[in-house]
């Protein structure tokens, strides 16, 4: 395996999709999903380019963090997360992208309080309303916004979402467009508000270049750049 040349090729991927939906390349971060990589690939990838790196589990978080594999990315928490760990992750990562309840938001905005800092947020949503999955319900997406608004410690910057795995190609287009939908209501209706919405997270490996051409200023892509995982047992 060839991080560098994956690295690349997801990149030109991306741009590609960019260019034919009449959107900028530059205007997409590609965001690697690191779960089960080691210290010395995460730096790897940092040296073959990548600037956002996106943890799913806070034990690795905290490990690598403790190991300053990140050194030069960004970090970003992607996975589930439970608010007794929030403190782990609060102040620690640039961007949560799985904020999905009430109460977790308002576990973060106390423990961004008592660090004395602002946690930059996703809201996670449950587009394909999955029963086995996180993230709100569409339904259920305003009230969690207006909370977020409220919260002091807390800068809401967008939207998250992870559908189905895809089976066929093209299949998830329908939900990325629909998040679409949604990033562009709050926006709107936020106009007059200093929050910057500025990110919509969806597209993994198997679907990223639709997410672009569905409006995706984020992608987070694992094994298109770090091959096959081994099987994952549940963090959940
Ligand atoms: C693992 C993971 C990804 C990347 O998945 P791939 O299919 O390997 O690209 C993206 N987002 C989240 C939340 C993940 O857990």
């Amino acid at each position: 395996m060839d991080l560098s040349q994956n690295v690349n090729a997801v990149r030109e991927k991306i741009a590609a999709a960019a260019l034919a939906a009449g959107r900028k390349p530059e205007e997409i971060t590609l965001c690697a999903a690191t779960k089960v990589q080691t210290d010395e690939t995460i730096r790897a990838a940092i040296a073959a380019g990548i600037r956002v790196c996106g943890e799913n589990r806070v034990q690795e978080l905290t490990a690598h963090l403790a190991a300053g594999a990140y050194a030069g990315s960004a970090v970003h928490f992607i996975g589930h997360l439970q608010t007794n760990k929030v403190k782990q992750v609060v102040g620690q990562v640039d961007l949560i992208h799985s904020v999905d309840s009430v109460r977790l938001l308002h576990a973060i905005d106390s423990q961004a309080d008592k660090l004395g800092l602002v946690q930059d947020i996703l809201l996670e949503v449950n587009i394909a309303q999955e029963e086995s999955k996180g993230g709100i319900s569409p339904r259920d997406l305003p009230d969690l916004v207006r909370a977020a608004l409220d919260c002091g410690h807390v800068r809401l910057r967008g939207l998250m979402a992870i559908p189905p795995i895809s089976s066929a190609s093209g299949a998830n287009r329908k939900y990325f467009s629909e998040m679409r939908n949604l990033f562009v209501d709050i926006m709107s209706e936020m106009s007059d508000n200093q929050s910057v919405m500025d990110c919509l997270s969806m597209g993994m490996s198997a679907d990223f270049e639709d997410a672009v051409a569905e409006g995706a200023t984020l992608v987070r892509v694992g094994t298109a750049l770090f091959g096959s995982r081994p099987p994952l047992v549940s963090s959940r």
